[in-house]
């Protein structure tokens, strides 16, 4: 094949700004996909919702368009999978192409997320082709998107497509800037020994792995035996091929191809998102640069509702490590939850996505705990401990000093919301270190802080005082000594382990009056009273009390009433599901993050 006429692209965009509309209309006028088969947003029916029942996950897909210049050229396609504010997802498509075609809705103009992506775009050295969409809005502002795009990311639009991604309007410009400026993979050599990155998998039930990759050096064929540059394990390929979006089997996959392969590999544990295939006969001697091995930050204990679903829950969560290279998970236990795992985590999105996934695509109902960093525990007979699950604390007259991990955080924002946010930054036990301009319209806050605080509700705080338009990196510097206690949350006089946290002695009282009275919010009243107390050692700090309903004096009902009661009764069963009994209490799934919604 030749190098020059391949072309491996992403569609960027903040949401709802026509990524998916925009390649439906390339589908389509590639002919990749048949009029007839055609149905709207077509990358999307892998979504998680569409996902169940359908085994091929759809991630990139190969096309080939016929340009001006005569030629016949070989696009893949790369979808972005996963939420699009997930960023580590996003990124790690990226990895595979050369280029990036960022959609800007014109009645929009630049939005959080554009920006958000354009940086990852840029981390990952890719061209990027500006496009303005909805130009048969009449609300469509296009002098004032491009002016956006110069000025705020800072890229030439003097050649971007004005196109309707709905119309078709001007979406062959699209496809010819393509072909004129996003380069060929020039790295690309069947030659020198196969280094193929991965990039996302998924388990087949009968193919085993599948895994997608894009090969920047050698060939690989049907036969071949590959060997994993992370952990050494070698298999024979047993199929290569590409999706169009239809599964495509071929005989060979070549530098700077995109596709995928399946080696009949059931030990789903040999594989990594991320790392390097080579072959094992002449392999190579350095794996790609691959992603950077993300630490977890963030642990959560996560439940079954229903504790007979424990192993398919484990095997649920086999499965979707399988996707994500940056899950980790160790079996655990509560007194209140029954058997679980801790789960590690990249940050609360991560979380959230993970439960969502788990949810959905293995019809599992789970219970989340608050989540933890880990502390590191310095006991008075001189051991040192870590500590993820705050229920594991030991007893205070046992500690010498407790250590939690702080980062180094970098909140990039429009000028206008600076002091807002030093103040909320401040709030959140930050260390002010510097205060630098990025450029006209952003500056950049550097603080310490520990990263307890930005897992207690940080994220959103930061996007309501600025408008969705800051955002926030961070990096670990180690631990440092703070003055930390361990809250206890009773139940009905019961300690419920899995509402244990650690806290800052500084906010302990506070937080124990705002986690009990969310806690009356959320837990209904039940025929008992309930109380809700917070405590320190043995001390209570904080105490709310849970009525009992009253007699139910609307127990006669005329007819239109009947349903109206049956649709509250219908209300109730399916909040059930999400209940957990502990003791005599039945407590919602909100009650183990409620800590994290407090205002
Ligand atoms: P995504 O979230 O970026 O994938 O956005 P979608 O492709 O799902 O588009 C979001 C909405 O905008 C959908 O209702 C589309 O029909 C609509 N849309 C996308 N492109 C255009 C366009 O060029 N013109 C108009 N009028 N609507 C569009
Ligand atoms: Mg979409």
């Amino acid at each position: 094949m030749d190098k020059k006429k391949i072309r491996n692209f992403s569609i960027i965009a903040h949401i709802d700004h026509g990524k998916s509309t925009l390649a439906d209309r390339i589908l389509e006028m590639t002919d990749t996909v048949a009029t007839r088969e055609m149905q709207e947003q077509l990358l999307d029916s892998m979504d998680i919702e569409r996902e169940r029942g359908i085994t091929i996950k759809l991630n990139s897909v190969q096309l080939k368009y016929k340009a001006k210049d005569g030629q016949e050229y070989v696009f893949n396609l790369i979808d972005t999978p996963g939420h699009v504010d997930f960023q580590y997802e996003v990124s790690r498509s990226l990895a595979a192409c050369e280029g990036a075609i960022l959609v800007v809705d014109a009645t929009q103009g630049v939005e959080a997320q554009t920006l958000a992506n354009v940086y990852l775009a840029l981390d990952n050295d890719l061209e990027i082709i500006p496009v303005i969409n909805k130009v048969d809005l009449p609300s469509a502002d296009v002098e004032r998107t491009k002016e956006q795009i110069e000025n705020i990311i800072g890229l030439d639009t003097t050649d971007a497509p004005e196109i309707s991604a709905k119309t078709g309007l001007n979406v062959e410009d699209v496809l010819e800037a393509i072909v004129a400026k996003i380069p060929y993979p020039m790295d690309a050599n069947d030659k020198e020994p196969l280094r193929a990155l991965i990039f996302d998998s998924y388990y087949d039930q009968y193919l085993g792995v599948v895994m997608s990759v894009r090969l920047r050096q050698g060939t690989i064929k049907v036969g071949d035996k590959i060997k994993m540059m992370s952990n050494g394990a070698e298999y024979e390929v047993t199929e290569v091929g590409v999706k169009t979006p239809k599964i495509l089997k071929k005989d060979m996959l070549e530098a700077g191809e995109v596709g995928w392969i399946s080696a009949s590999i059931k030990t789903i544990k040999d594989v990594h998102v991320g790392d390097t295939i080579t072959l094992a006969k002449n392999p190579a001697t350095e794996p790609l640069p691959g992603y950077k091995k993300l630490k977890p930050m963030v642990y959560s204990g996560i439940y079954p509702v229903d504790n007979a679903r424990y192993e398919d829950f484990k095997e649920a969560l086999e499965k979707i490590e399988l996707s994500d290279s940056a899950l980790v998970y160790e079996p655990e236990s509560s007194q209140a939850l029954g058997f679980g795992f801790r789960v590690g985590f990249l940050g609360l999105l991560h979380m959230e996505v993970i439960q969502e996934r788990l949810e959905r695509e293995y019809n599992l109902n789970l219970i989340a705990t608050t989540p933890s960093v880990i502390y590191r525990v310095t006991l008075t007979n001189g051991d040192v401990i870590e500590i993820d699950n705050p229920s594991l604390l030991p007893d205070p007259q046992k500690i010498k000093m407790i250590e939690e991990p702080y980062v180094n955080i970098k909140v990039t924002t429009p000028g206008e919301y600076v002091g807002d946010l030093m103040n909320l930054m401040q709030s959140k036990l930050g260390v002010y270190r510097d205060l630098v301009y990025v450029d006209d319209t952003r500056m950049e806050l550097v603080y310490d802080m520990p990263l307890a605080e930005i897992i207690f509700d940080f994220f959103n705080k930061l996007k309501s005082i600025s408008h969705g338009y800051a955002s926030f990196e961070y990096e670990p510097i180690g631990y440092q000594e703070s003055k930390l206690v361990k809250m206890d949350i009773l139940l009905n006089g019961e300690m419920v382990d899995a509402l244990s946290m650690i806290v800052n002695n500084q906010f302990a009282y506070e937080r124990g009056r705002e986690l009990t009275k969310k806690l009356k919010e959320i837990i209904p009243r039940q025929n008992f009273e309930i109380p809700v107390q917070a405590s320190i050692g043995n001390k209570v700090i904080a105490r709310e009390t849970i009525k009992a309903y009253r007699k139910d004096v609307t127990w006669k009902l005329h007819a239109a009433d009947i349903s109206r009661k049956k649709k509250l009764l219908e209300k109730q069963k399916e909040g059930k599901k999400r209940m957990k009994q502990i003791g005599r209490v039945e407590v919602p799934q909100d009650a183990f993050v409620a800590v994290l919604k407090l205002d």
